[in-house]
């Protein structure tokens, strides 16, 4: 009867609602699983450089006066490093907040390269590598300074996280086509395998022996500098046999300033 059609037709659209609702709510939850996860493993990243700069702060005001002078001035060294690296997870954190709202350039100017590259190094944590530069003298490049610095800084700290201590992180900066400079981070590590590449750039991609190693990361380091890199016109991408000891190149090219006059 009509009746009868009418309440299947009411229960029909009862059951929708529900699994609509089941399904929102599922994906509420989701989302908030990820958020926890994100706060963890962020707050978990920032935890571990801030202990080490309270503790050097502690030995120098414990024993400050009683150490000598080199020894103070490692610590302080230290300290500053640790510094450094917080910088370096607050700036990734903060701007991937901002991801596709205003990532896009602040102040592109042009910048000796050997001096910014040299003046950029200094405040990376190099954790027991040698750093060999390797940067064409003359040249320069067209690029917002801070997020230039961001992008090295991301790369050169990922060469020496992912690498074994006492081996060498090698910059290289020289020109390549259509009035491009590239630049090159190359290290000696485990090496990533072609399987592993097209997720590196994504958002939280982490490699699957990192997550369960004891070297901490967020995965966003390589997400944002692709958007910093691609936002300043360039390209980024790595190359690597996956060989343990061979390591990875992660290049990016960004325009030389002739280019745009
Ligand atoms: P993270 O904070 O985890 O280092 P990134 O976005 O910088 O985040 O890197 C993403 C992942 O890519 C890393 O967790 C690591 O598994 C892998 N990776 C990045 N750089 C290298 C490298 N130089 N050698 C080997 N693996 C790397």
């Amino acid at each position: 009867t009509v009746s009868l059609n009418l309440s299947d037709a009411a229960r029909q659209q009862s059951r929708h609602a529900e699994q609509q609702l089941n399904l929102a709510y599922e994906q509420q939850q989701q989302l908030e699983e990820l958020r926890d996860q994100f706060l963890m493993s962020v707050s978990h990243e920032l935890r571990t450089p801030l202990t080490e700069v309270r503790g050097y702060i502690n030995l120098l005001l414990e024993y400050g006066n009683r150490l000598d002078e080199a020894t103070q001035s490692s610590f302080l060294q230290s300290a500053s490093y640790g510094c450094d690296e917080l910088e370096l997870i607050i700036g990734n954190v903060l701007n991937m907040s901002r991801v596709g709202k205003d990532l896009k350039p602040i102040c592109m100017q042009e910048l000796p390269l050997a001096a910014t590259i040299a003046e950029i190094c200094e405040h990376v944590y190099l954790q027991d590598h040698s750093l060999e530069l390797n940067i064409d003298a003359d040249l320069t490049v067209l690029a917002d300074r801070q997020q230039l610095r961001q992008v090295l800084r991301n790369l050169i700290s990922n060469a020496c996280k992912y690498s074994p201590a006492h081996t060498s992180v090698v910059v290289c900066a020289s020109p390549w086509e259509d009035n491009m400079v590239r630049f090159c981070v190359k290290d000696y590590g485990a090496g990533i395998g072609a399987a592993d590449v097209p997720h590196l750039f994504q958002k939280f991609s982490r490699l699957k022996r990192d997550i369960a190693s004891s070297v901490r990361g967020t995965g966003l380091g390589l997400y944002i500098s692709k958007q910093f890199v691609e936002g300043m016109g360039g390209r980024i991408w790595v190359e690597s046999e996956g060989v343990p000891g061979k390591g990875s190149s992660f290049y990016f090219t960004l325009r030389q300033p002739s280019t745009t006059r």
